[in-house]
């Protein structure tokens, strides 16, 4: 019988703030980010980074795709991946 969207059940994201946590809490320079421009993924510690004061550009190696951007905010940071795919962070 197929799966439909009455077999789950949704929560809130309370429910998942323990692995929120532990995903926060590690080095996220080893996590690989996959670029939305070519697919290439790469560790975040090796992509291209153009900082200043108002924040920082991620570039992919391989195509120069803006990957991520991050803004330090007096509440906080700002992160806008739209330019990946997906980020592994490795257990
Ligand atoms: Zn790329």
């Amino acid at each position: 019988m197929a799966e439909t969207a009455l077999d789950f059940i949704p929560v809130d994201g309370n429910a998942v703030a323990g692995d929120l946590s532990g995903l926060f809490a590690r080095d996220v320079t080893t996590a690989m980010i996959c670029c939305g421009g070519c697919g290439a993924s790469a560790e975040m510690g090796s992509v291209r980074v153009y900082g200043g004061a108002m924040g920082s550009i991620f570039r992919c190696v391989t195509c120069d795709t803006i990957v991520v951007r991050m803004v330090r905010t007096p509440r906080g940071f700002a992160i806008d991946m739209r330019g990946a795919t997906h980020l592994l962070v490795r257990a």
